[in-house]
């Protein structure tokens, strides 16, 4: 117990001193520690790689679907009908296409979240099975930079964490820190990918935009990616939100060059805009379509935020979509780390010659009413804290109309198993067993004439939340940052 709370004491210190911060809830002026788990988690080390390997074939598959946009239009068309946020993103979408997309190159950075399903305590082999991949305002790359170098050093400087000592107060651990812990270059291969695009772009004096929340607690995330592009780079970035660009951004010229107050952009990199939230009033539409008119290259542009909707995510599942895309070696892998997923856009009772799709959705929606502990129901949405699960989902299942469900999905829910773990929050230690989620960076850049000049990981991210939380999500407050240890099995 001494030991817990002299190493917790020290972690909070090194958290202070470098930088593994966050605004403070309560005086945004303050920064805090963000919540970080003290031990890092068990993950073995061939999920590891796999989860790493398969990074470039979801971004090659991100650009695919940008590339046919009748597909993705068609496949949010449904769900659109009953939610006017992505319908008004199809708009928008469909708006730039008609005029011609003046931006050439792309870039993306992407993050594909897993947990690793082991049902039943390990009575069948765990399989790495994809919660959600990320198109826009991935974040936590520096953060988890962060937790990452807090588990070495921790490791390092503390027998009893190499040990797990801590047994009556702190309660765990069976576990032992007998793996490696990988390194992890998030926010280095970040900066590098929005550098290169800028190379690609070409005008060497324009600056990167980073499109913010104007009351961001992950803020120090984006400092520390601001200050990475101008040490290792030189780059300069304005930091602006939707409401101040909509003064500032002009367009010029033919190819629409966004400027701000004389300065040209090259590089638009958004840590906003995926929720409603983000548009209080029409001029922050009309700056998102300003942004996404210019010859900047987003990161994401709209077509590529939409390509992480949860619907795509979803039809994807659908046997021959995703083969649409990828050759079949690569839908094999991918396919390997699919959960079950289910459109709810379809009768509760399917004619006898229903596609085989609306028969199988139809069972698992009879299935949810009466066991939904087996299922998420997802609308929509990004940031954590939309999800319905248990009674919630069954009610809501039964109570929707059929227009009203079509906006959601239903998914397979995954069953990690429970880690003993040590949850810091605000200086304070929780122990008990808990659920992780892995995050997978990669980074795209692809030049004008089509080929494709990076494609690769750029680290991870773990996240972990107490076991009997449903939902994730470390800014809405159920989870706390982790690392990720790569066990031999
Ligand atoms: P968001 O865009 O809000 O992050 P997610 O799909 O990541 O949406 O869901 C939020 C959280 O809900 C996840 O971090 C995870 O903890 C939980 N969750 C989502 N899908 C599943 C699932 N299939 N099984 C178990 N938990 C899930
Ligand atoms: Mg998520």
């Amino acid at each position: 117990a001494a030991a817990l709370e002299a190493v917790c004491a020290d972690a909070e210190a090194w958290a202070s001193c470098n930088g593994l911060l966050m605004r403070s809830a309560d005086d945004a002026s303050a920064f805090e520690h963000a919540p970080f788990a003290l031990l890092p988690a068990r993950f073995p080390a061939e999920q590891l790689a796999h989860a790493a390997e398969l990074a470039p074939t979801f971004g090659l598959l991100v650009d695919k679907i940008v590339d046919d946009l009748p597909w993705l239009m068609a496949t949010l068309r449904e769900a659109a009908d009953s939610d006017p946020f992505t319908k008004r993103l199809m708009k928008l979408c469909e708006r730039v296409q008609r005029e011609g997309e003046s931006q050439k190159a792309r870039l993306a950075g992407l993050r594909s979240d897993y947990m690793l399903h082991e049902p039943d305590g390990g009575a069948e082999p765990p399989r790495l099975l994809q919660v959600e991949l990320n198109t826009i305002a991935a974040s936590f790359a520096s953060l988890s930079n962060r937790v990452s170098a807090l588990h070495a050093y921790l490791a390092a400087r503390w027998p009893a964490v190499r040990r797990q000592l801590w047994d009556d107060a702190g309660r765990p651990s069976r576990l032992k820190l007998d793996g490696v812990l990988p390194s992890n270059p998030s926010v280095e291969k970040i900066a590098e990918a929005i550098a290169r695009a800028h190379g690609v772009y070409g005008s060497r004096d324009a600056a990167v935009l980073f499109v913010v929340q104007p009351s961001e607690r992950n803020a120090l995330d984006q400092e520390l990616l601001r200050q990475q592009l101008w040490a290792a780079h030189g780059l300069r970035v304005i930091s602006r939100t939707l409401g101040q660009l909509a003064v500032e951004a002009k367009l010029a010229g033919n190819e629409r060059r966004l400027t701000l107050g004389g300065a040209e952009v090259s590089v638009v990199y958004f840590r906003a805009g995926y929720t409603p939230d983000d548009y209080p009033s029409a001029k922050e539409w009309s700056t998102r379509l300003l942004l996404e008119r210019s010859h900047a290259i987003k990161c994401p542009s709209v077509a590529q935020h939409l390509a992480g909707c949860k619907k795509v995510q979803q039809q994807l599942a659908v046997p021959g979509e995703l083969e649409r895309f990828l050759p079949p070696a690569d839908c094999e892998k991918l396919r390997s780390v699919f959960a079950g997923q289910w459109s709810l856009a379809g009768p509760a009772e399917p004619a006898d010659d229903a596609p085989a799709e609306e028969h199988a959705a139809a069972l698992h929606m009879r299935r949810a009413i009466e066991a939904p502990d087996g299922y998420v129901m997802k609308p929509q949405r990004e940031g954590g804290g939309h999800n319905f699960f248990g009674q919630e989902l069954a009610d809501a299942l039964k109570s929707l109309s059929r227009e009203q469900r079509a906006a959601f999905t239903l998914m397979q829910r995954i069953f990690p198993r429970a880690q003993e773990s040590v949850l810091v929050r605000r200086g304070r230690p929780t122990a008990g067993p808990a659920l992780s989620e892995l995050g997978l960076y990669s980074t795209f850049v692809r030049a004008p004439s089509g080929r494709v000049l990076l494609n690769s990981p750029a680290g991870h991210l773990v996240r972990t939340k107490l076991h009997g939380v449903n939902e994730g999500g470390v800014a809405a407050g159920f989870a706390v940052l982790s690392s990720p240890l790569a066990a031999k099995r």
